[in-house]
C-alpha cells in the first residue's frame, strides 16, 4: 500500500516524547491563515519554484514536494533508529498536513509500527472523515490534536470547513481512552483572548479525561513559502506573541485545572 509525503524528519524532538522520526502525510483539508507549511495542503504533488540571481542573471529552480512511499518504506525508514527511541522514550509520528486524510494507509503504517512495538504517534487537527478513526486509535498510544478556535465564525474566517468534525474527533479519540495532548497554536488577533481559552476549555471540559494542553506560540518560519508557491501570505506583519503573553494564556488553562506543557 502507498501513500504520499512531503517530509520525513529523523531526531526530531518536538512531536511527541523523546526523539521521534515523524512522517509529514501530504494534504489537509484546512487553510489556516498562519499555516507554516503551506506546501502541505494540496493532496498531490505540489511545484515549487524559487528565482535565484547571480551577478545579473536569473536562474528559476523547481522542486517537486510530495514523494510516494509505501508503508514498508516508511516502516524500514523508522526502524534506523530503534536505538535512540529506546534510549530516550521516543518513537514514531505520524503529521502533516493531515495523517487523518491518508486513513488507510496511516492504519497499516500504525499497526506495522506497533507489530514491531514503536511508540505510535498521530499528529493531527481531526479534519478529516472518522471512518477509519477507531482502528486508527486502536494503533495509537498518544494523539497531538490541534485545537485552533471553539468559535465556528472564527474557525470559518481563519481556518476554513470542518468545526463540527474537528470538534466530533476529539470526543471520539476521548473515548477511546487514548492519551491525548491538545495543541493550541497561540495566534495574536485571532485566539488569545479571555473568551476564546473559555471556549476551548469548554470543550476539553466535557471529555472524559482531562487532556493536557500544550501552546505552540504563532512564528514566521515558513512564511517565504508562500512566495514560492505563488501564494499571497495572509498573516501580513503579524509577531510572534510575547513570552508574557503565552505565559498568562497558559495560566488561564492551569486555572481551568488542565495541565501544560
Ligand atoms: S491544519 Fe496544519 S497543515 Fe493544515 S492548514 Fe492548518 S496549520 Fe496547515
Amino acid at each position: 500500500m502507498q501513500g504520499i509525503v512531503f517530509d520525513i524528519k529523523r531526531y526530531a524532538i518536538h512531536d511527541g516524547p523523546g526523539i521521534r522520526t515523524t512522517f509529514f502525510f501530504k494534504g489537509c483539508a484546512l487553510r489556516c491563515r498562519w499555516c507554516h507549511n503551506p506546501e502541505s495542503q494540496p493532496r498531490g504533488e505540489t511545484l515549487a519554484r524559487q528565482t535565484l540571481r547571480v551577478g545579473q542573471r536569473e536562474h528559476v529552480e523547481e522542486q517537486v514536494i510530495g514523494r510516494v512511499v509505501t508503508v514498508e518504506e516508511l516502516v524500514s525508514v523508522a526502524e534506523r533508529d530503534l536505538l535512540c527511541y529506546e534510549e530516550s522514550g521516543g518513537g514514531v509520528t505520524f503529521s502533516g498536513g493531515e495523517p487523518l486524510l491518508q486513513d488507510r494507509f496511516l492504519e497499516r503504517c500504525l499497526e506495522r509500527c506497533k507489530e514491531r512495538q514503536l511508540h505510535t504517534c498521530v499528529d493531527t487537527s481531526g479534519a478529516a472523515p472518522a471512518e477509519r478513526l477507531d482502528e486508527i486509535c486502536r494503533w495509537t498510544d498518544l494523539f497531538l490534536y490541534d485545537v485552533k478556535t471553539m468559535n465556528p465564525r472564527k474557525f470559518k474566517m481563519h481556518v476554513g470547513e470542518g468545526f463540527e468534525v474537528v470538534r466530533e474527533n476529539l470526543r471520539r479519540i476521548a473515548r477511546s481512552g487514548k492519551e491525548i495532548i491538545v495543541r493550541v497554536p497561540a495566534i495574536p488577533g485571532v485566539n488569545m483572548e479571555w473568551e476564546d481559552t473559555w471556549e476551548i476549555v469548554g470543550l476539553l471540559d466535557e471529555l472524559p479525561v482531562a487532556p493536557r494542553v500544550q501552546l505552540l506560540p504563532y512564528h514566521r518560519h515558513g512564511i517565504d513559502k508562500y512566495a514560492r508557491l505563488g501564494r499571497r501570505q495572509e498573516m501580513g506583519d503579524t509577531m510572534p506573541p510575547a513570552r508574557e503573553e503565552i505565559a498568562a494564556m497558559n495560566k488561564r488553562f492551569q486555572d481551568a485545572g488542565f495541565d501544560t506543557l
